[in-house]
């Protein structure tokens, strides 16, 4: 059942930033060790300065699962980011959202029953194939829990190509359990525990919810555009021609960021024409084309680390969520560094989560009342681990789309 945020008493809206700023102090001084504050990178400063943490999300929930004493985590990112800390926390502890507004808009694109039609679909369409469904962290719970259900595994934009090579294997239908892939005499395959000889079927993988990080990852493996088709959950065949389908190696849901989806190759050709010694870097959920034009693409913990390493006088186009951008140019004047684009590169859900927010939800602990936890039920939860170890369990020395060299010494 969806839960609505409910307004806020007037007070809050009433406070100034820096009457806020004191209570939230005071509110933090009292709940001590018993309170974690997490801040995803592209959360705004006013909320980022009272953060514990900083990092992605999924950085962010395995620090919250190492904090032994926290029992309230107060999860200043978007909605999936809060199940998944919940999913990886303790059961006695309870993970917050400030705004039960904050979701995201990729991880809203599939959903549960379009999930379950399209794998139906697909197991009509394809037979004799193994689908690995994979999803990205930036899903709901029921998605990580389907594909946790069905052998798959979760990956994030700094593992997906180990995740996606561990996925062309079989996933986990082809290890463990004794299990070994089969092929049926009715050419549909299943597991067997008595192992025999087999023909192993051909696989393809399900790519969950963002299309752009999987078509780039694929192609940085070598697949070509034309082995991928988009599934779009509002079509039969998700749109695709049955034969299409069968032939592909990837299906990759029609998902994206509506952030990351603003910058455009011509941003990349602009820049280049003003700035003919700066370096272009994208996150991976940029399109295709965006990536193929840039010099470097990886996660917001690898942008973060590559302008870290950088020497004074680099110079930056960054094509990410504004307010991580405008932070690290903040820490870095000894660098010059600017958004890819002038559009609004803003994720304005996260943006929901502000000082009378975070504020209303402290106050509320302290009086021993939890507002706005975020729970995901005992089944959920089950299978969302088992992808979610899954992913932590595959090794591999891939990087998401092949343009991740270190850069502390090309800069001209
Ligand atoms: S930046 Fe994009 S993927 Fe990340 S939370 Fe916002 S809408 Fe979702």
């Amino acid at each position: 059942m969806k839960v609505w945020q409910q307004p806020l008493p007037p007070i809050y809206n009433k406070l100034s930033d820096a009457e806020l700023r004191v209570r939230i102090q005071l509110a933090r001084e009292a709940l001590g060790e018993k309170l974690v504050i997490l801040g995803h990178h592209y959360q705004q400063d006013a909320v980022i300065e009272f953060a514990d943490f900083t990092g992605d999300s999924f950085e962010l929930s395995r620090k919250a699962a190492e904090q032994k004493n926290a029992q309230y985590v107060v999860f200043c990112g978007v909605h999936f980011m809060a199940e998944s800390a919940d999913i990886l926390t303790d059961e006695r502890v309870r993970v917050i959202l400030p705004d039960l507004g904050a979701g995201c808009s990729m991880a809203d694109m599939a959903n549960l029953d379009q999930t379950i039609d399209c794998w139906s679909q697909l197991e009509e369409t394809c037979p004799d194939q193994l689908i690995v469904p994979i999803t990205y962290m930036n899903s709901s719970a029921a998605i990580k829990s389907f594909v946790g259900e069905h052998r798959g595994a979760v990956c994030t934009s700094s593992n997906c190509r180990n995740v996606l090579e561990w996925a062309l294997k079989g996933g986990a239908a082809a290890e463990g359990s004794g299990f070994r892939l089969q092929v049926s005499a009715g050419s549909s395959f299943n597991l067997n525990p008595e192992p025999r000889t087999l023909n192993p079927p051909k696989v393809k993988v399900l790519f969950f919810p963002d299309q752009h990080l999987g078509r780039n990852t694929a192609h940085a493996m070598g697949y070509p555009l034309d082995s991928m088709v988009v599934w779009d959950p509002r079509e039969e065949f998700g749109g695709n021609d049955p034969q299409k389908l069968r032939d592909a190696h990837f299906v990759l849901w029609k998902g994206h960021c509506s952030v990351h989806q603003l910058f455009r190759p011509e941003h990349v050709d602009q820049v280049r024409q003003k700035y003919p010694n700066m370096k272009v870097m994208v996150h991976p959920e940029c399109r295709f084309e965006v990536v193929e034009k840039a010099d470097l693409a990886g996660s917001t913990a690898y942008i973060v680390k590559q302008v870290e390493a950088a020497p004074p006088g680099a110079e930056w186009a960054i094509g990410t969520e504004v307010h991580l951008i405008n932070r690290l140019a903040r820490q870095h004047p000894e660098q010059k560094i600017i958004v890819l684009s002038d559009c609004q590169c803003l994720c304005t859900t996260m943006f929901r989560i502000d000082l009378p927010h975070l504020c209303w939800a402290l106050e509320n602990l302290v009086e021993g009342k939890v507002v706005n936890e975020i729970k995901v039920d005992e089944h959920t939860r089950k299978w969302a681990l088992v992808a979610l170890d899954r992913m932590l369990a595959i090794k591999g020395t891939g990087n998401p789309i092949g343009k991740q060299q270190p850069v502390a010494t090309t800069v001209d």
